[in-house]
């Protein structure tokens, strides 16, 4: 069958070996000898070429005309497709020799090859020739370490980023998060995506999540917005999130990402400040600002109840002379102390402020006659009378108190307070250590 072949000369102008010539694979027929012997029986130009074998080399043993290491390689792959009875496939890199002009990569170049390794079976099912067809795959090769290195170098912003990044799909399902998603939800990216009931969304959240998808689907992008997320533990994060659509090739919509920045250590650090301005560093008790918050609150409601409310202005006596006497610090203490003994006195409901310096006010709500007030004006002079002590040092303290009661639903907080404190006046030029009720 391959006699025809056989005298290249005669037939260089044959159709078959002008294709068979301009083929840029590298295609070589080798013949396997009775005594298991290779040899080139055929090989296409850029063969010739790149293997450096003229037309001499034909029907010489391979190890004759091949370097050793190159043999050694050939040959073990043809062993391993004769073992076989089937084509195999590998692939190698070697450099080609210099100004081959087959080469489709530029010059002095790593050269990536696949080969593939055919073997011919004769009639008696002995291994008679093997076709190897070697292809340059070096372009192939590179388009796939450049797509291999802009994928890992997505991946290493993917999960170096400090902000929590997860994709999902149309059924708003995940198909990727990221390294900061798993160290803030707690779940890991096998987790969330094998398991769809999981959520992220604390329970009762009012997040309308599809409205926002079905907007993001529609080529919206939607701004940082503040809400809440719930970890693997249960824990409730504060979270600014954002989505955007993401695009396929086609520029249809392929997926919405999610990007979560935690602003819960900031969020805990307004809390932190929003109590610090309504309370009073020497006490902890409310101070002038929350105590107005809190009677508009309380009048409101008690117009609306048409309940009675009570205002007491508290002044310590002659806290000049305390502090004169016994230091300024020892006169912080004893305003502790007084907090401490006054709140001892009123209800669990009842507002005791710090307007600041030896001034207290405190606010009831829910009295259901004055009385009740009155009582616990002087359940609180009582209680000031046991001798206080700091330091080693006894005094007498006592305070004066003002009250005022907030029936008529017209007044307005300062007339309330304003009343009060016109009665604590009256308390002090009576002598102090008494209460005065306004009116
Ligand atoms: P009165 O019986 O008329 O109330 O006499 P008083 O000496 O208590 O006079 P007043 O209430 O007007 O003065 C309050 C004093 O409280 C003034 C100041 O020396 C002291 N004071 C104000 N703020 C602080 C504070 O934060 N710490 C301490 N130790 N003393 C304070
Ligand atoms: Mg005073």
């Amino acid at each position: 069958m391959l006699d025809f072949l056989k005298n290249r000369e005669l037939n260089g102008n044959h159709l078959f070996f002008k294709l068979f010539n301009d083929m840029s694979d590298l295609v070589y027929l080798t013949k396997v000898g009775e005594d298991q012997s290779l040899s080139y029986e055929l090989a296409n130009e850029s063969a010739m070429e790149f293997s450096g074998l003229t037309v001499e080399s034909f029907g010489k043993p391979l190890q004759e005309v091949l370097p050793e290491k190159v043999f050694k390689v050939i040959e073990g792959e043809y062993q391993e497709a004769m073992a076989k009875g089937e084509p195999i496939t590998y692939e190698d890199s070697v450099e080609a020799p210099p100004g081959f002009k087959h080469y489709k990569s530029s010059a002095n170049q790593h050269v990536y090859w696949e080969s593939q390794i055919t073997p011919i079976f004769d009639k008696a099912g002995n291994c008679s020739y093997l076709l190897a067809v070697v292809r340059d795959i070096t372009e192939r090769k590179q388009k796939e370490d450049e797509l291999k290195r802009a994928n890992d170098r997505f991946e290493l912003v993917w999960n170096s980023v400090a902000d929590v990044m997860y994709i999902f799909d149309e059924n708003e399902r995940f198909t990727k998060v990221n390294k900061s998603f798993e160290k803030l939800l707690g779940w890991t990216e096998k987790e969330i995506l094998l398991d769809d009931s999981i959520s992220i969304i604390p329970e009762g959240s009012q997040e309308d999540l599809s409205r926002i998808v079905a907007e993001v689907k529609k080529g919206k992008v939607i701004p940082s917005y503040e809400t809440q997320r719930i970890t693997k533990d249960g824990k409730i994060v504060d979270v600014l999130a954002s989505y955007s659509p993401i695009y396929d090739l086609n520029g249809g919509w392929d997926g919405t990402v999610a990007v979560y920045k935690d602003i819960s250590e900031r969020k805990q650090y307004e809390t932190e400040l929003k109590k610090l301005a309504l309370q009073d560093p020497l006490t902890g008790l409310p101070n002038r600002t929350a105590l107005y918050q809190r009677i508009e609150v309380e009048m409101k409601r008690a117009k609306a109840t048409h309940q009675m409310l009570a205002v007491f202005f508290l002044d310590i006596d002659k806290f000049k002379e305390v502090n004169d006497t016994m230091g300024h610090d020892i006169g912080d203490e004893l305003l502790r102390e007084f907090a401490h003994r006054v709140k001892g006195c009123i209800r669990k409901n009842d507002l005791l402020a710090r307007l600041g310096g030896d001034e207290f006010v405190i606010l009831m709500n829910e009295l259901n006659d004055k009385q009740e007030a009155i009582h616990i004006a002087e359940r609180i002079l009582l209680s000031l009378q046991t001798t206080w002590k700091t330091q080693n040092l006894e005094r007498k303290i006592s305070a004066s108190i003002g009250i005022s009661f907030f029936t008529d639903y017209n007044q307005e907080v300062k007339s309330l307070l304003k009343q009060a404190d016109v009665a604590l006046y009256k308390a002090k030029e009576k002598g102090r250590n008494n209460f005065q009720v306004y009116g």
